[in-house]
């Protein structure tokens, strides 16, 4: 299912600003910053405003259109694709590149160390430190 028709099943307005911010989040590859998004959209549709892009993103990532990933100094947005597999996150602490790595164990993992504690898991986010391999070579 498209994200867009997934937000008219939940009853939410489609807006022109909200297909914008979405479009914008489908044309990064991977990862973006907030930052990059209102770029992208900024050169489109000059005056769009910084305020509606995060409000809107915090918009499709409550409706699980988007995953916001909690860097510290600035957070990263991935586009949810229906169907996809999950994946957890490295982060160059150099850089700020974001990776993605695919680790079936970790929830399965997360899950038999919760369920002692009568704790229902709905998601599990992973955020590995380290060097990138780019940043490592630059060296
Ligand atoms: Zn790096
Ligand atoms: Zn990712």
């Amino acid at each position: 299912m498209n994200g867009l028709e997934a937000l008219r099943q939940q009853g939410k307005r489609i807006t022109p600003q909200r297909r914008l911010v979405y479009a914008a989040l489908l044309e990064h590859p991977g990862h973006a910053t907030a930052d990059e998004l209102c770029n992208s959209i900024g050169r489109k549709l000059p005056g769009f405003q910084r305020t509606t892009v995060y409000r809107t993103l915090d918009l499709l990532v409550d409706l699980g259109l988007a995953r916001k990933i909690q860097l510290g100094h600035a957070n990263n947005y991935e586009a949810v694709m229906a169907g996809s597999e999950s994946h957890q996150h490295l982060v160059c602490d150099r850089c700020g590149g974001t990776f993605d790595v695919s680790c079936p164990e970790v929830p399965e993992w997360v899950s038999s160390a919760a369920r002692p504690l009568g704790f229902d898991l709905e998601r599990v986010e992973l955020l590995g430190h380290g060097i990138c391999a780019t940043c490592a070579s630059a060296n």
